[in-house]
Parts: C-alpha cells; sequence; structure tokens
C-alpha cells in the first residue's frame, strides 16, 4: 500500500519503508504480536506454527520465541519445548495435556507444594485422583500405580528437604508397569533444581521434563516463566495442543529476559553451587544445627544417587536446628538475617530465606524439629553470608 493518496492516519499505518534484512547482533530482537500478517488467503490457510516453520498469531510463536524454545530443549537435553507463563502454569499444562477424568497422578510426598494443591483441588474437582508417594522408595511407587495412573511426576531433589531420589530406579518401575499398557503411565520430572545443568533430565529416562524459567534459567529475579520439554514427538504435540487451547502465551520482554539469562546461566550455577556447598558444610558445625539438608553433604539423604547421577548441586540448602530450640527462636533467626532476605523463590541475585512447618506439608512423618529454614544463596560475597548467618544464629537463644 502506501499511495500517496491514502489518508495520514492510513499512511503511518501502511508505510511503504523496510527496514534492510541483515541486522545482526547478538539478542534475539523482541518481536511482539498478537497479529501477524499474511500475504493472501492460501498462505492464511497452509501456513503452519506447530513445526515451527510459520507465523500464524502471536500466541502460536514469534521468532523471539521460538528461539527461547530451541535453546531451552537443547539445555535439557530434548528436542522439543513449549513455553508457560510460570512454572506453576507449566506444571499445569503438563497434568491437562496428559490427563482425563478417571485417571490418577502420582506425586512425591516433598513435590513443590502448589503442584499437590493443584491435584488436591482442581484436579480432584475435575474427577482426576492423585496419591502421594515416597520418592527414596521404588518399592513404594509400584504399590501406587493402578490402572488408572497415567502420570507420575517427579523432583530432583524434592522441594525444601532436597532429598535426591533414584531416578532411574523410579523410572524403571513405571516402565515394568507400562508393559502391555494400552496408555503408557507419562513420566515428568521438575526440573527447576538442576535446571539441564546438575544433569540431563532424559538421560536419567524421564519423558518430560518441566523449569521454572523464574529461576536459574532467567537468574533475575524479575521474570515469572516456565517451560516444559520433551524428546517424543506424540507428547510434544499432545503438549502444543492443549497449550493452545488453554491460551498460555508468555509476554515479549519477559521471553527476552530470559534469553539474555541463559548464556550465563551454567557460570551462576556453578558458582552459587560452589557458595552453597561451602555455607552448608559451615552449617552444619554451627551450634543448635541438628540437621543441613543438601545433596552433596555425605548424610544428606540420597547422597550416593546424587553422586552417581549429577554434576552439580545447586543454590539451596535447609537446616533443622535442635528439637530444644522453640519455633519461635527459629523465627527470630529468619529475622535477624540482614544479607539473606526473607522471600519466596531462589536462583536469582539475592540470598533468600523461607521458615516451613514440615509436617503441615508432608503425608509422611517427619522425624526432626517442625520448623525448618531453607536458604537460597545468591550472588553475594560468600564470606557476607557466612557472617550474616553467623549473626543470625545469635538469634537462637536469647
Ligand atoms: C518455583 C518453582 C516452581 C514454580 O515456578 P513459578 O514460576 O514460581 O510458578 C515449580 N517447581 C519448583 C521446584 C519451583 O521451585
Amino acid at each position: 500500500m502506501g499511495a500517496a493518496s491514502a489518508g495520514e492516519a492510513t499512511r503511518l499505518i501502511h508505510h511503504p519503508y523496510r527496514a534492510p534484512d541483515g541486522f545482526d547482533a547478538v539478542m534475539v530482537p523482541v518481536h511482539k504480536a498478537s497479529t501477524v500478517f499474511f500475504p493472501n488467503v492460501a498462505a492464511m490457510r497452509e501456513r503452519q506454527w506447530q513445526d515451527k516453520s510459520g507465523y500464524t498469531y502471536g500466541l502460536h510463536g514469534t521468532p523471539t520465541t521460538f528461539t527461547l524454545e530451541e535453546r531451552l530443549a537443547t539445555l535439557e537435553g530434548g528436542h522439543h519445548c513449549v513455553l508457560a507463563p510460570s512454572g506453576l502454569a507449566a506444571i499445569a499444562l503438563v497434568d491437562l495435556a496428559f490427563l482425563r477424568a478417571g485417571d490418577e497422578v502420582l506425586i512425591p510426598d516433598n513435590a513443590y507444594g502448589p503442584n499437590k494443591a493443584l491435584a488436591t483441588h482442581e484436579l480432584t474437582a475435575w474427577g482426576i485422583r492423585h496419591r502421594i508417594y515416597d520418592p527414596m522408595d521404588p518399592a513404594d511407587l509400584a504399590a501406587a500405580i493402578t490402572p488408572q495412573t497415567r502420570l507420575v511426576w517427579l523432583e530432583a531433589a524434592g522441594s525444601v528437604t532436597l532429598e535426591f531420589p533414584d531416578v532411574p530406579a523410579l523410572v524403571g518401575v513405571i516402565r515394568a508397569a507400562n508393559e502391555g499398557r494400552a496408555r503408557p503411565i507419562v513420566t515428568a520430572l521438575d526440573d527447576t533444581w538442576g535446571a539441564g545443568v546438575a544433569f540431563n533430565p532424559f538421560d536419567l529416562g524421564v519423558d518430560v521434563a518441566m523449569q521454572a524459567l523464574t529461576k536459574y534459567p532467567s537468574g533475575g529475579a524479575d521474570v515469572l516463566m516456565g517451560s516444559v520439554v520433551t524428546r517424543d514427538e506424540a507428547l510434544h504435540r499432545a503438549l502444543l495442543s492443549t497449550h493452545m487451547r488453554l491460551g498460555l502465551g508468555v509476554g515479549a520482554n519477559d521471553a527476552e529476559a530470559v534469553l539474555r539469562g541463559l548464556p550465563s546461566l551454567p557460570l551462576r550455577y556453578h558458582a552459587q553451587d560452589a557458595a552453597t556447598r561451602e555455607l552448608a558444610a559451615w552449617m552444619q558445625t554451627q551450634p543448635h544445627v541438628a540437621r543441613v539438608f543438601h545433596p552433596a553433604l555425605p548424610d544428606s539423604p540420597g547422597h550416593a544417587v546424587w553422586r552417581r547421577d549429577a554434576r552439580a548441586a545447586g543454590c539451596l540448602f535447609s537446616v533443622v536446628f535442635d528439637p530444644a530450640i522453640p519455633a519461635q527462636r527459629v523465627d527470630a533467626f529468619c529475622d535477624a538475617l540482614r544479607v539473606f532476605r526473607l522471600g519466596y523463590s531462589w536462583a536469582g541475585p539475592v540470598s533468600l530465606c523461607v521458615p516451613y512447618d514440615i509436617p503441615t506439608m508432608r503425608a509422611r512423618p517427619w522425624p526432626y524439629a517442625p520448623r525448618l529454614v531453607r536458604l537460597a544463596v545468591g550472588l553475594e560475597d560468600v564470606e557476607d553470608l557466612r557472617a550474616d548467618l553467623a549473626q543470625a544464629l545469635g538469634a537462637l537463644v536469647p
């Protein structure tokens, strides 16, 4: 268009100038769109977005989101990726893509809390049952499987208490149960902790790797996003169809923020890992500390499996104090922290602290004092973090 006779508003919109192709820079441009153009009706009918060969609508992908999906599939060692507006939305997408009324989903007792809450509330209301299994006992998983089981969630390390399960053994139990099944059980790992750096989830045998990009890939504590990666084409197609029907778009600027975080992800992961090991080991030597949970500590649950299956250990450790320390003093320890801030999430620049009441979160008995403190190590100087913990420990005993 661009006819000189057109009105001013039209000429401002249908302007003939096109910037030359060939702008070549490190970052992928931020492509923002709901509408994308087609040259003719035939193109409108034929164009495909499912295989990333074309663009049809902002919700179906842009150059920015396609690029992010491809890089995340590579990060996780998979072939396909879909993005969701948060990590929790990615969990919900997996549930809704694979579960129907009458099906059952199995969730580890130490799963990310909102995964369990979604099952307890919405999935139950929709006629989908869930069972909780002990991720440290493959026999317990085997006993929980029924003919209705359709999806099994796994998490390594577990949320908050950081037990490291034997994923190949758990997957082996499910593969054995799948022999002769018309609808095989799908295994989905919440890989937020490993982030594609600590281990390759597909090498451990899972079908689906979900991740909260909110954590390591963003790294900035300023973006919410999730991803679901698969190797299997049919599983990916099922996810993609449900994803489209639910309308789970992500913002272009948020996709750009994650693309910016990705190149430094391995460096940040290993730096936070080194600082966390140092602080966790130091914490173990402090008075009133009963247990420190961190997969690289020899007495942490699943340590031997972690050594066999993982290359890194992330930025989280959790502390349980002596039973004689009352819960209010544990809260006083958290309140006394200055460099560590009180706040949810992790893997950003700022170190964070959250106290949890484990017995209210778990189906199985918890043998320690109920109040546990989870610490997430950021990117500050490790000596400042140690000094902060040391001064806050003073608040445990008045
Ligand atoms: C944070 C987190 C999620 C959810 O991510 P959001 O983007 O906050 O919704 C899921 N799983 C694990 C293990 C997490 O830590």
